[in-house]
């Protein structure tokens, strides 16, 4: 609280209530003491005051995307969910060639419907089963066809560029290995898989601008098998993914009892990334960007577009890769040094994850249909849909940001590559004071590939992003110093 009194802490308290209900815009931190007229001695934390720019507005999703979003169905999702269900287990380890239970006909019913989903975009979208054979491993007790469900529609201008949104489809009881048991899987992660199936069928009858990917992968409860191969496949074909969406345990808005939260998702991001070079590790840290590693810009990136009143949902971003003891797929992505992030529910209920459906005192245990919220799966892809069309269709993510460190200067000389794409308007510099979760002001600078900026970087984050002529923008780029 920068060393000030107990008392100013009480008065800053009561101004933060007030700031709230000062509707203070989203995006702008509040203020502790707000400059409000009880506590004119407490220090503002809005610092440094600037009239750089003007206050950043989160985007609004055009007509297009607001007539998407209200396709997204929910009944259509809970119908998946049940046909998921039905397979009894989608254990990676069970059965493969039966056409009622196990993860084999799970992958065979995923396979024809991605297939019938796509068939609206005539030929525009494609789907591939993508399998290897895993041998013995970590949690393979036999060599094993992990096999993940692809979907990808060409984008129509930028198709190098590539997004993907995924959910997991095997499933698991309380033993990791227990290939047999009853394993319905429904928020975990029939949900995530929902999500991605009606996406699908939703984006196939448009023309996204870059190309967007709507997979199930398998293997993820034994250890990220099948992402892991998918996000390395990509890599290993210089797949440029620019956003990668994992969507898992996204389908319950009732926690343990007495936790209910309808309207807010979790984005689980990263901090600095594991993949970077060990000079570019520690110069972040030397600047103090430890907070915008490009998950973390990801995750500014949806709040900016998905947290609206036309998702009807807000994003609450976590500061980690994952929650604790926990993985998921996005970080197959990760690894492979794409930016990744992770959706998950508000408050989970661990008696309805990698448990043996059973009943003990009263209580019911197990991954059951019964315990999701179809309304709020649909509005979880809504976010969903909102980041990824909105990143697909704004230019890609600005490149060589980097700021003049040559001098000591109160301005900041900020400089980047031209984006090398059709469709780019200009760019424009965000900033934010550096202990500020979300970027607070935007300066537009035009077509430009640099500009001197009268604020200090000692004091603030920058950022740059692309202006599409459509008027969708990038996420951000913050630059590293580079002697000019
Ligand atoms: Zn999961």
């Amino acid at each position: 609280m920068r060393g000030i009194s107990a008392l100013c802490i009480a008065a800053s308290a009561a101004s933060l209530v007030a700031a709230q209900q000062l509707n203070y815009p989203r995006a702008l931190p509040i203020p502790i003491a707000a400059n409000a007229s009880d506590v004119p001695s407490c220090a503002d934390a809005a610092w440094p005051p600037s009239n750089i720019g003007s206050l950043l507005k989160p985007q609004a999703p055009d007509a297009e995307l607001r007539e998407m979003l209200s396709e997204i169905d929910p009944a259509r999702i809970q119908a998946i969910i049940e046909k998921l269900v039905s397979y009894g287990t989608r254990h990676t380890l069970s059965q493969q060639n039966s056409t009622t239970r196990g993860i084999g006909a799970a992958r065979d019913w995923l396979l024809s419907e991605f297939q019938s989903l796509a068939e609206p975009s005539n030929g525009r979208m494609t789907v591939e089963l993508q399998s290897y054979i895993q041998p013995v491993a970590s949690r393979i007790l036999f060599p094993t066809n992990i096999s993940n469900i692809v979907a990808t529609i060409q984008g129509c201008e930028t198709p190098e560029r590539v997004y993907v949104i995924s959910g997991h489809y095997d499933s698991r009881c309380t033993d990791v290995n227990d290939y047999t048991s009853d394993a319905p899987g429904a928020d975990d992660d029939g949900s995530g898989v929902a999500i991605a199936m009606e996406l699908a069928r939703i984006v196939a009858t448009r023309n996204p601008r870059s190309t967007m990917i709507f997979t199930t992968v398998a293997g993820e409860e034994q250890g990220l098998y099948g992402s892991n191969f998918q996000a390395f496949t990509y890599k290993n074909s210089s797949v440029d993914v620019q956003g990668m969406l994992d969507n898992d345990i996204v389908g319950a808005s009732h926690g343990d009892p007495g936790k209910f939260d309808p309207y807010t998702i979790r984005l689980f991001a990263e901090g600095p990334p594991a993949t970077e070079s060990a000079s570019t590790k520690a110069e972040r840290l030397a600047i103090g960007a430890e907070n915008d590693s490009p998950a973390r810009e990801l995750g500014r990136f949806a709040t900016s577009v998905a947290a609206n009143n036309a998702t009807g949902m807000n994003i609450a971003v976590i500061y980690r890769a994952d929650r604790y003891l926990r993985g998921g797929d996005h970080e197959s992505y990760l690894a492979a040094g794409y930016p990744a992030v992770r959706f998950t529910e508000p408050n989970e209920n661990f008696a309805h994850q990698h448990q043996n459906v059973r009943v003990i005192d009263g209580v019911q245990y197990g991954d059951l249909a019964e315990f999701v919220d179809y309304d709020f799966t649909a509005r979880v892809g809504k976010v969903n849909l909102a980041t990824m069309w909105s990143q697909a269709q704004a230019p890609g993510w600005v490149r060589n940001v980097s700021v003049n460190a040559s001098v000591l200067s109160n301005d900041s000389l900020l400089y980047w590559l031209p984006n090398n794409e059709t469709g780019v308007a200009g760019y424009e510099v965000l900033w934010r004071p550096t202990d500020a979760p979300l970027w607070t002001h935007v300066l537009p600078v035009g077509n430009a590939t640099n500009v001197t900026v009268p604020l200090s970087k000692d004091n603030v984050i920058f950022g740059v992003r692309a202006v599409g002529v459509n008027g969708y923008r990038s996420p951000a780029t913050i630059p590293f110093p580079v002697p000019y």
